[in-house]
């Protein structure tokens, strides 16, 4: 399933994330900047929450897309699992909405599982999409079991996507959430695409097998790492940056297109999972 906008067009293949961005005053031109070069160059999906920076992400959000055509846009938020229930979804849907300045979302997702039935979490999201508050609904961070029980609830099978951690060094569910979803036409949004930070990133974007298939392709590892979501049918990379160069070199990546020799040199080094692996989270 490809993410379209209200207008009709696709969403593009690779979105834009907005955890940790919002939050600082003195970086808040930079990382406007960074969203609407994204934004102008067809990266036009946004992801946020109402967690992130407490609402902080969802008011720049709100900002960024000021003077765009909204239908041309895609808004993905996500509601706390402590919030996903009849008492609060509905206040907590309204409050994101005011804090990005639109009169609806195209994709409001649980952001993890949490106390509240599935059940009765999937029966608001309906409600919130009856009354024209969401196009649609997805989850976040669930399994192939919590998918499965999921879909058992009546409605369930609306569900429109999973977002879930998936890169190059971490391929768990390419074993059996991914296929799981394909199956269904369930979309994965790839979250952590670049692996964030830390010691693995360093291994990932540092690594020969990558350093040399960018330059094969004269493209940056971090390019690599996202085109080779893109080899994934029905997987939507949602890098996030704070600086415009990243975000353009982001989006250059769906020009790259790995070949069955690139694809082989990159499993060698980082192999598809051979039994199943839990779901990884950040
Ligand atoms: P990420 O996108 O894997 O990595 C972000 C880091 O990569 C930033 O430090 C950024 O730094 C850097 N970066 C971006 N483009 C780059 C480039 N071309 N070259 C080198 N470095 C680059 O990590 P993430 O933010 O954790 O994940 C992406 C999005 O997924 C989040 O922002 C959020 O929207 C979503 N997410 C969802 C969940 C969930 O539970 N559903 C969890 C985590 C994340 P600069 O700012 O300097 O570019």
């Amino acid at each position: 399933m490809e993410f379209m906008t209200q207008s009709g067009a696709a969403a593009g293949p690779i979105g834009q994330g907005t955890w940790y961005l919002g939050e600082h005053a003195e970086t808040l031109q930079q990382e406007l900047s960074a969203l609407r070069a994204g934004l102008d160059r067809g990266m036009t999906l946004l992801d946020t929450a109402e967690m992130y920076g407490s609402g902080a992400a969802e008011r720049l959000v709100g900002r960024a897309i000021q003077g765009y055509d909204r239908e041309k846009l895609y808004l993905v938020s996500k509601v706390y699992p402590h919030n996903a229930g009849r008492k609060n979804i509905f206040r907590c849907c309204q409050a994101s909405l005011k804090r990005m300045g639109t009169e609806y979302m195209d994709l409001y997702l649980l952001h993890w599982r949490g106390g509240v039935p599935l059940a009765e979490t999937v029966e608001c999201m309906e409600k919130l999409k009856a009354d024209g508050l969401i196009r649609n609904w997805g989850v976040s961070n669930l399994d192939a079991d919590d998918m499965n029980e999921l879909f058992s609830v009546p409605n369930g099978g609306n569900c429109v996507t999973d977002q879930v951690l998936y890169h190059l060094g971490s391929r768990g569910i390419e074993y059996d959430l991914l296929p799981a979803l394909q199956k269904r036409d369930v979309s994965v949004m790839a979250y952590c695409p670049l692996a964030q930070a830390g010691r693995l990133r360093r291994g990932l974007l540092g690594h020969p097998a990558v350093t040399e298939t960018a330059r094969v392709h004269h493209a940056t590892p971090a390019q690599i790492l996202l085109a080779f979501l893109l080899t994934r049918p029905g997987v939507m990379p949602i890098p996030r940056s704070s600086r415009a160069e990243h975000t353009l070199e982001n989006a250059g990546a769906a020009d790259v297109r790995l070949t069955g020799e690139d694809l082989a040199r990159l499993d060698a080094a980082f192999p598809a999972p051979t039994r199943r692996v839990p779901l990884d989270m950040q």
